[in-house]
């Protein structure tokens, strides 16, 4: 398959969407990145590297993050995990707290804010440092040591940060956060303030397109199970409320982040990424949906 010449084609289109999304303001530090940024990587099991536009420029990689926490906090406490957080998706805004009341602080699932803050507060039973643990594994997933937490994004968050911090209150108040929730809000946001580029991400996530095994050190990092059970939650909750539409026009497990990145997985087979900061309504970035749902359409390739 062309990957190159097809993502080129389809960089075309949907660079139609430019202009048509709104950049995520709610994080006064993410207002400022410049609209039109566009990039792409592709990359296969084999190795095989394709890319387009900014897929070098690292970005603020948001609620992404909560993959790679959920990673590392499965693979500490395995099936424990699912006391905490469910695993249907919510068809509710990623950050309610009305759905959260009816449940009685047990999250619909580690994607919506509620769950990852959970997953965040698991992290911090495990590890001394849990902010460094979390920027090791993912410079380990991602082959890179190039990944940073964005200190003036976590501020940002953190100053703004009025609905997670009454959400990790609630959860405290059920019996569902075990630490101070200082530490696990200063964990949180500094999670969602890493940045990668559409390159990283792609390489990161191909452990998850590979059964759990890394592609260049070949170490299980999950097992074959868990790597199914985490494509499984990013399918059916991995795009907001709209995880559902994606399901049915793309066809392919994956996350995005309200920084405007998605990165996606056909197991056995690559990881994608996108990067464009404008997002539709439900907060998934518009040209990059544009991007995946024109690709598994050109190469045929999903889930299905
Ligand atoms: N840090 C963001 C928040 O907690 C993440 C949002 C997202 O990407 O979904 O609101």
């Amino acid at each position: 398959m062309d990957y190159q010449k097809i993502i080129h084609q389809i960089a075309e289109e949907a660079k139609k969407e430019l202009g048509k999304g709104k950049i995520a303001n709610y994080i006064p530090a993410l207002a400022n990145i410049p609209s039109d940024k566009f990039g792409i990587a592709i990359e296969t099991i084999k190795g095989e590297r394709y890319s387009f536009g900014d897929y070098d420029e690292p970005f603020s990689i948001q609620s992404i993050s909560k993959v790679f926490t959920l990673m590392m906090a499965f693979t500490k406490e395995n099936t424990k995990l699912w006391q905490r957080v469910d695993v249907e998706p919510s068809g509710n805004p990623f950050n309610s707290l009305v759905q959260l009341e009816f449940e009685a602080g047990i999250p619909r699932n580690p994607f919506i804010n509620a769950g990852a803050l959970v997953v965040t507060d698991i992290l911090l039973d495990h590890y001394a440092s849990p902010k460094a643990s979390i920027l090791d594994y993912v410079r380990r997933l991602s082959g890179s040591d190039d990944v940073y937490f964005d200190y003036e994004v976590a501020a940002s968050e953190r100053e703004f940060g009025y609905t997670n911090t009454a959400l990790v209150n609630f959860l405290k108040s059920h019996k569902n956060i075990h630490n101070h929730i200082d530490k696990v809000l200063d964990v949180y946001f500094h999670q969602c303030s890493i940045r990668m580029s559409c390159q990283q991400l792609a390489h990161a996530f191909l452990t998850l397109a590979n059964h759990g095994v890394h592609p260049d050190t070949k170490e299980q990092i999950l097992s074959r199970s868990q790597a199914k059970r985490i494509n499984a939650i990013m399918l059916t909750c991995g795009f907001y409320d709209q995880a559902g539409e994606f399901a049915f026009c793309v066809g392919m497990p994956g996350k995005s982040g309200v920084g405007g990145g998605i990165v996606a997985v056909i197991p056995e087979e690559l990881a994608i990424a996108v990067w464009s900061p404008e997002l539709n309504e439900h907060g998934n970035s518009k040209a990059g949906i544009s991007v995946l749902e024109q690709f598994t359409t050109l190469t045929g390739l999903s889930i299905f």
